[in-house]
């Protein structure tokens, strides 16, 4: 279906036309028509299935030019709060409407006045409740509220703060949720804070058309090389390489710099400007290779992401799919590259567990020069925060 038979206002479509979005996606087609009815709706996809527009579209039909805050977005993290933001504002461009995006690490005051300006205001929930707590966020006439990302607050102890924010907001209202998948604990808000509920659900695949996923097994002690290997001859325009801790990603990130690739952390332990100056700058081409903790990398959308590797492999399976999902987006190619080592087959197995079609080939290890690896100090004593498992003697020097 396309916007205009779903029934979107004509300067939303025109502004979807020009950036070439016409055919709705399948959760937006299942969740657009009963929002618009004005029912509450779960709406539950993977990422890069095109959640953002599918509440954006309802909220810019519904919400009035000049009457103050009428629709409140819950995101996890700031730079999903600043590309929500963003992107409502690129599809409601001829709409009068304004939205502002309200999160933690910077000053109150420029907030303060944008929360009396905008009608559409996109928040973190820590951020929201300061707001709240100082009645500069005037919610009496919020209409819609829409909690974004629902797994991802749920991992991050965010959950509460939604309901508690919810529970402020005018009886009155309309309330859509969204995620990858919906746990147990999403399962109180819903009970509490949504009104009967519809919940749809796209269909759960990867795009296995688009997206190869391959996996190297190696000793732990090869994987960097093999990484900087894979770098060098896969040759992606952009790649994310996942790791699953902030001093995993930093000390990455410092040897993928002494090999000279151009690549950049990004993570919870990162300033925010500095974080959205570099998903910036990723989104333009430089650097090329973002090494990029669970968290920071949630949600985003970044385009022409050629290559996911996995350099740890996820604790929990669904960051797996979340994960790949990085790539492959929008009809374009990517491909997925799992390095494990014998410490990663129990957490490996369980992906395969869980989603039993994925299909991930094993690739036989290729010949690649085997380089220096500074693990950086250490700053816990054994068993935490270890970068890279092996033991000392690992990363000896040659
Ligand atoms: P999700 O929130 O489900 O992870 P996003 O809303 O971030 O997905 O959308 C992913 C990408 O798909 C964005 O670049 C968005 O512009 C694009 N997109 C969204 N809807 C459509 C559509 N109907 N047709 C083509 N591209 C779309
Ligand atoms: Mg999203």
């Amino acid at each position: 279906m396309n916007f205009k038979e779903l029934n979107v206002r004509p300067e939303v479509v025109a502004a979807l036309d020009k950036i070439q979005i016409t055919d709705a996606t399948e959760i937006q087609e299942k969740v657009i028509p009963l929002a618009l009815q004005g029912k509450d709706v779960i709406g539950i996809s993977k990422t890069g299935s095109g959640k953002t527009l599918a509440f954006a579209i309802p909220i810019l039909e519904k919400v009035l030019p000049k009457k103050g805050p009428q629709a409140l977005i819950l995101a996890p993290t700031r730079e999903l709060a600043e590309q929500i933001k963003n992107e409502i504002g690129r599809f409601g461009q001829r709409t009068g409407l304004t939205a502002t995006a309200i999160y933690g690490g910077v000053g109150f005051e420029r907030q303060v006045y944008d929360l009396r300006q905008c009608e559409i205001v996109v928040a973190t929930p820590g951020r929201c409740l300061d707001h709240l707590r100082q009645g500069n966020f005037k919610v009496d006439r919020i209409r819609i509220a829409v909690l974004d990302e629902a797994d991802k607050m749920v991992s991050m102890g965010f959950i509460e703060d939604v309901g508690v924010i919810f529970g402020q907001l005018p009886r009155q209202r309309q309330t859509l949720l969204f995620g990858a998948t919906i746990s147990l604990e999403v399962e109180k808000i819903k009970k509490t804070q949504m009104n009967d509920p519809v919940t749809v659900q796209a269909q759960v695949h990867v795009e296995e058309e688009f997206l190869d996923q391959f996996y190297y097994d190696v000793d732990q002690r090869e994987k960097f090389s093999l990484l900087v290997h894979l770098i060098k001859t896969e040759d992606p325009h952009l790649a994310i390489v996942f790791c699953s801790s902030r001093q995993n990603a930093d000390v990455i990130t410092k040897n993928l710099q002494r090999q000279r690739i151009d690549a950049e952390a990004i993570h919870g332990g990162i300033s925010q400007p500095r974080r959205l100056r570099i998903i910036e700058d990723f989104n333009r081409g430089k650097p090329h290779i973002l090494v990029a903790t669970e968290v920071a990398a949630r949600g985003l959308d970044i385009k022409n992401v050629t290559h996911v590797f996995n350099y740890d492999i996820p604790i929990n399976s669904e960051d797996y799919v979340h994960r790949v999902g990085r790539t492959a987006r929008a009809g374009a190619k990517g491909k997925a590259i799992s390095l494990l080592c014998q410490r990663d087959y129990g957490l490996f197995q369980a992906i395969f567990d869980r989603y039993r079609n994925l299909k991930i080939t094993a690739l036989e290890k290729p010949q690649f020069p085997r380089l220096m690896f500074d693990a950086g100090q250490r700053r816990f004593g054994s068993g935490r925060g270890r970068p890279f498992g092996g033991d000392r003697r690992g990363q000896r020097r040659r």
